[in-house]
């Protein structure tokens, strides 16, 4: 028994650690013991900027040049000389050239004016653009009663980007916004993380696919749809998805040959305490169980463990669907993000009037599937009616999920936690 990855304060607790704990960890205990454990393990490859969106940075970027590389015009209308501006009556200015953006002026001397447009480089000599708006042409010249100052409308060399700007930082997941600010600097491929492959095993001898009979006694296995999906909206690969049979031999057959190619193993179903549930058992002779329940509803039977010599880490699910998908959304995505090499997974909690009430406190943590309309200006939570965690209808109705401690009871309008779905890549 080792406790050689575990930061234990006596052997009383590593004891315990090693099979899991046989107390139920409270959520927050939970979530920090589970990332503590998250190592960046997938290695690095450049890629071209239109296959970046959705890859993590694995690298800093900076900006190689000055953006813009010289000063240019802000807007259309007429490069000057603030010299040459008329203290008392309208300006004229004789128009001596026409710059458009992607070409290069010549001087401008002193009673000369340049028509120019949007991202047109300066002239020489120029230090101001008169809108186009503010000015009359007339022939070859220019007339207007503008005063402007210098360096109005003009983007300076280097005013959006300088050279050696970070731009990008590393552990990014890269967004549109992202990808075309590096383009915007120049910088044609970007060094990323190989996404993080990931095999998923469903275990129970009842699943059934859909479209396929359903036998009595016999349900139709959404883990098997529901957990690749959620990896897929992370930009990771599921490598394979396996149904397991109700055995040990089975499941510690499907874990040894998963563990020989993904970086992380999932499991779903058989987690918790009954003679069919063969997960636990199968990694205590594979492994060592790091978390096994957490106090809260649903999801309790979370479990982590790592797996052989190279402690491929597994994460086990419940077998229920809605515990399964929060399970997921709650502990493996941070997990999955970071060993990813993403620095902030980007949940966002906020808080909120309940638009219901809790009346009777709960022992374990609360995650029930609400809603917030946006429509309604004081942005109330509503919860789906019925929370039970087999059926999928209230994870499919959620924009969010509210959070209620333990113990805790609300009024209508006391202030809940809420997590956007959206802000889980669960849009
Ligand atoms: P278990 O944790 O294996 O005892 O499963 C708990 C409940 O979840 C049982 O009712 C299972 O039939 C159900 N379940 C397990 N795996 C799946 C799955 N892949 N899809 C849908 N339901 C499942
Ligand atoms: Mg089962």
């Amino acid at each position: 028994m080792s406790c050689n990855v575990m930061a234990c304060s006596g052997t009383e607790a590593c004891a315990s650690l090693a099979d899991g704990g046989s107390d139920v960890l409270d959520f927050e205990t939970a979530r920090a013991r589970l990332l503590e454990q998250a190592r960046e393990t997938a290695s690095i490859e450049r890629v071209r900027l239109q296959d970046t969106l959705g890859r993590v940075l694995a690298a800093p970027v900076d900006a190689p040049c000055d953006i813009p590389p010289n000063p240019s015009s802000a807007l259309d209308g007429y490069a000057i000389r603030t010299a040459d501006l008329s203290a008392g009556g309208p300006t004229v200015l004789r128009v001596t050239q026409r710059i458009t953006a992607g070409s290069r002026g010549g001087g401008l001397a002193r009673g000369e004016a340049a028509r120019i447009f949007t991202g047109a480089a300066m002239p020489v000599g120029a230090d101001a653009v008169v809108p186009q708006e503010a000015a009359l042409r007339k022939g070859d010249f220019v007339h207007f009663h503008a005063h402007p100052a210098p360096l109005e409308d003009v983007r300076q060399k280097g005013c959006d980007l300088f050279a050696g700007e970070r731009i990008l930082h590393q552990g990014r997941l890269l967004r549109p916004q992202d990808i075309a600010l590096a383009a915007s600097a120049g910088v044609a491929t970007l060094p990323v993380y190989r996404p993080l492959r990931i095999a998923l095993l469903c275990t129970g001898n009842e699943l059934r696919e859909p479209g396929d009979l359903l036998p009595e006694g016999c349900t139709y296995d959404s883990n098997r749809y529901l957990i690749p999906a959620q990896i897929k909206t992370l930009g990771m690969d599921v490598l394979a998805v396996e149904r397991v049979e109700d055995t040990l031999e089975a499941t510690m057959d499907a874990m040894s040959s998963a563990m020989t190619m993904a970086d992380v193993i999932m499991t779903t179903g058989g987690v918790s305490v009954g003679e069919e549930d063969h997960v636990r058992e199968a990694i205590k002779r594979l492994g060592q169980i790091h978390i096994w329940r957490v106090n809260m509803k649903p999801g309790k039977p979370f479990t982590f463990a790592m797996l052989g010599e190279a402690r491929t880490p597994l994460i086990g699910l419940p077998g229920n669907p809605v515990s399964a998908f929060l399970n997921f959304a709650l502990f493996a995505r941070p997990f999955l993000l970071r060993m990813q090499g993403m620095v902030d997974d980007c949940q966002l909690t906020l808080s909120l009037p309940a638009g219901f009430v809790w009346p009777t406190p709960s022992k374990r943590r609360e995650f029930l599937r609400a809603r917030v309309d946006p429509c309604d200006p004081l942005r109330r939570v509503s919860l789906y009616p019925h929370q039970g965690s087999s059926a999928l209808k209230s994870a499919s109705w959620a924009n969010g999920i509210a959070v209620i401690p333990e113990g805790q009871t609300l009024s209508e309008g006391d202030c809940v936690e809420f997590i956007p779905l959206s802000s889980m890549n669960l849009f």
